[in-house]
């Protein structure tokens, strides 16, 4: 049934209604609940369920066993696209995996589609795609170049561009530890604090920003968010050192 509302705007409705003390749901016609029907319907399979947090342990370990198994980068798509525990995929358009060139020595890892990138599929297509396009221009990298591939954590949109919740992240934790290996840049650089918090663990980007550290296996420089630059113009001078201590990264001088 098409409805006005997506996945999440819907539930939201139903769970007020419920909150309001509603317990039964009308139909526009009437039901004889009393009546036996002829054959009793088969029990149907119970399909992978969106989980509950009890659940999410199980949740991280299908989506390891999922990661591990992808062979290749299209393999991990696939993986991605087929992995039901994440509530996420039911309200997203699209699986947004990467952007720019796999293969490339920069890896960018971001947080989460927003509007553009769920509408397009593709990764920082928007405001902050853009912000992010003029930081690595100046320091001379592009994905047009095929000088960075860029992840999200999550591959698809949070509504209303919530906060990826803990238990996302821990899910699909193991598929950005895949794709990094797949995609085998020499150094991953972490856009904000959700970045920061799946790949190591901590948060607080003003303080991390601009020391390198060790992310799925990788050198990882944190840096803030080019949505954060928007936001907050005055940090931009942070940013510009942090692009610069990359580019001597790539370059070969040592810090
Ligand atoms: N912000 C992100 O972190 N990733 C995107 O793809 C777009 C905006």
């Amino acid at each position: 049934m098409d409805s006005r509302f997506d996945f999440h705007t819907a539930r939201a409705l139903l769970v007020w209604q419920v909150e309001l003390g509603a317990d039964e749901a009308m139909l526009d016609a009437p039901l004889n609940r009393y009546e036996v029907p002829a054959a009793l319907p088969k029990v149907a399979a119970v399909a992978q369920a969106p989980v509950a947090s009890a659940a999410a342990g199980s949740a991280v370990e299908l989506a390891q066993a999922a990661a591990s198994a992808a062979r290749d980068l299209e393999g991990l798509r696939a993986a991605m696209g087929a992995y039901e525990h994440c509530e996420l995929k039911r309200g997203a358009r699209n699986l947004v995996f990467s952007g720019g060139a796999p293969g490339a020595r920069v890896m960018i890892i971001g947080e989460a589609p927003g509007r553009d990138e769920d509408r397009e599929g593709r990764a920082f297509v928007g405001r902050a795609g853009q912000m992010l396009d003029r930081m690595l221009g100046a320091i001379g990298l592009s994905r047009a170049g095929g000088s960075v591939y860029i992840a999200n954590v999550l591959p698809w949109r949070p509504p209303q561009n919530r906060d990826p919740q803990p238990e996302e992240i821990d899910m699909m934790r193991p598929f950005m530890a895949r794709h990094v290996a797949l995609a085998a840049p020499e150094v991953v650089v972490l856009m904000g604090d959700i970045s920061c918090a799946a790949g190591l663990g901590k948060t607080g980007i003003t303080k991390l920003r601009g020391h390198w550290d060790e992310a799925y296996g990788v050198p990882a420089l944190p840096m803030f968010h080019p949505a954060y630059l928007l936001r907050h113009p005055a940090a931009k001078r942070a940013a510009w050192a942090d692009l610069l201590a990359l580019q001597a990264r790539l370059r070969g001088d040592t810090a």
